[in-house]
Parts: C-alpha cells; sequence; structure tokens
C-alpha cells in the first residue's frame, strides 16, 4: 500500500514569523493525523525558522527548488546538502512556474532528480499539460514525454522511492480543477509510464499526487480514485485550518 503524501507549497508567501505562525497552527491541527506525509515547502529564507518550529510535530519539510551541481560559481543557487542541513527531506522539482518563468527543461529536471536523490531528499518531480495541450489532445504525449526524460537513468529503487506530482497548468491556481476522474485517468497513465521503463513493481510503489486548486471539499473525491496517492496544494496550503482539513481527507 502507498502511503498518502500531502504537501503544500507555500511559493513566493510567508516571511520567518508568518511561517513560523502557520504551522504551530498547523501542527495542532493535524497532530492526530494518521498515515498521511504531511510536508510543507516554505520559501528559502524561511526553512530554518520553519524548522525549527516543526520539531515535535508530524510534518516534514521540503523546499521549492535546488541545484544540480555540488558547489562551485552558481551564483543564487542551493545544493541537496544545503537543504539537508536545514533539516529538508523532501524538494520540489520542475514545477510548472519553473518551467514557465525560469527555463527549466526536462533535462535540467532530470538533473536535479539526480541531484536530490544523491543528496538524500525526496524529489518531488512535477508535469503536466497547458490547456493548450490538453485541448489538442496530446496530454499524454507530453506527460509521458516528460516522465520519461525526468526519470532517465535512475534506478527502480530510485524511482519507488520519489513522488510524481501531476499538476495540469489549466488547474493552477485557477480554481478550475481537474474532475477526479480526469486527474486519475493521467495519473493511471503516468503510473503505466513507469511501469513500462522500470517495470511493474516498481510503478506500484511510486507515489502519485495531483495538484490543481486542490481544496478541503474536492480532497476526498480526488482521493478516493485508484492511482491518486496525494495531493500538491498551492493556494490551500497557506491557511492552516483550510490545509489540515485537506490533510485529514
Ligand atoms: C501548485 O502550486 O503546485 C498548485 C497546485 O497550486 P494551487 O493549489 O493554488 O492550484
Amino acid at each position: 500500500m502507498r502511503k498518502p503524501i500531502i504537501a503544500g507549497n507555500w511559493k513566493l508567501h510567508n516571511i520567518s514569523s508568518q511561517g513560523v505562525a502557520l504551522v504551530q497552527e498547523l501542527g495542532k491541527l493535524t497532530a492526530d493525523a494518521k498515515n498521511v506525509d504531511i510536508v510543507v515547502c516554505p520559501t528559502f529564507t524561511t526553512l530554518t525558522a520553519v524548522a525549527n518550529a516543526l520539531h515535535g510535530t508530524n510534518i516534514h519539510l521540503g523546499a521549492q527548488n535546488l541545484h544540480w551541481e555540488k558547489k562551485g560559481a552558481f551564483t543564487g543557487e542551493v545544493t541537496a546538502e544545503m537543504l539537508r542541513d536545514v533539516c529538508c527531506e523532501y524538494v520540489l522539482v520542475g514545477h510548472s512556474e519553473r518551467r514557465q518563468y525560469f527555463a527549466e527543461t526536462d533535462e535540467t529536471v532530470n538533473k536535479k532528480v539526480k541531484a536530490a536523490l544523491e543528496g538524500n531528499l525526496v524529489p518531488i518531480v512535477c508535469v503536466g499539460e497547458s490547456l493548450e495541450e490538453r485541448e489538442a489532445g496530446t496530454t499524454e504525449v507530453l506527460v509521458g514525454k516528460q516522465v520519461k526524460a525526468a526519470l532517465e537513468g535512475l534506478t527502480k529503487d530510485q524511482v519507488a522511492s520519489l513522488v510524481i506530482a501531476y499538476e495540469p497548468i489549466w488547474a493552477i491556481g485557477t480554481g478550475r480543477t481537474a474532475t477526479a476522474d480526469q486527474a486519475n485517468e493521467v495519473c493511471a497513465f503516468i503510473r503505466r509510464t513507469v511501469a513500462e521503463v522500470f517495470g511493474q513493481d516498481t510503478a506500484d510503489k511510486t507515489r502519485i499526487q495531483y495538484g490543481g486548486s486542490v481544496k478541503a471539499d474536492n480532497i476526498a473525491e480526488l482521493m478516493g480514485k485508484s492511482d491518486i496517492d496525494g495531493a500538491l496544494v498551492g493556494g490551500a496550503s497557506l491557511d492552516a485550518v483550510g490545509f489540515s482539513k485537506i490533510v485529514k481527507f
């Protein structure tokens, strides 16, 4: 059985004091949450303060990005080791906003996934199609290509240990959620793609999240589907009460 995983992506929100207040409230509200991995992904500058506030809770820490090099002249970047150093266990890789605004490609996503795994972080690898691609009927071609490229060169064990987040771009921050059936269809396709390359055993272990306007009132239906193992939550993760309801779907 795959353990559900609900992750909050804070994006460019919250200074340290706000992040600390948020997780202090969230920690209390989710103290009784069982059989679910809870992750929050704050900005780099708030990681240390949030990590300290997470002591004694069942909430894990993730970052929103990393660089693949281990050190050197790469101004503005952070490594997996630096993220481990501030208590991160997870890292988002290839979020559509990074692909769109910061020129991330399938190739750099693959390098980041490898760097995360080598650095003992669990990558949450984001994939998903645009509205134009969905309307053109190319969702599977595009998502299949993104998944294969992101996982290229990994071992079966590595693939079984990471998380894939299916996030249709047209559903992110738009209030327009994919229906549970639409989301499950693509998550099942992603699992078949993983099985094709790494075998069914591996695919059965890999956790696949859905992301895109997930809220307290749609999480239960999404989590009831066969191939959805959790959610990557943006806007709704900024409110402790709302996010706690999602965590306790
Ligand atoms: C996201 O940022 O990954 C996301 C899914 O955002 P939202 O939940 O706000 O659509």
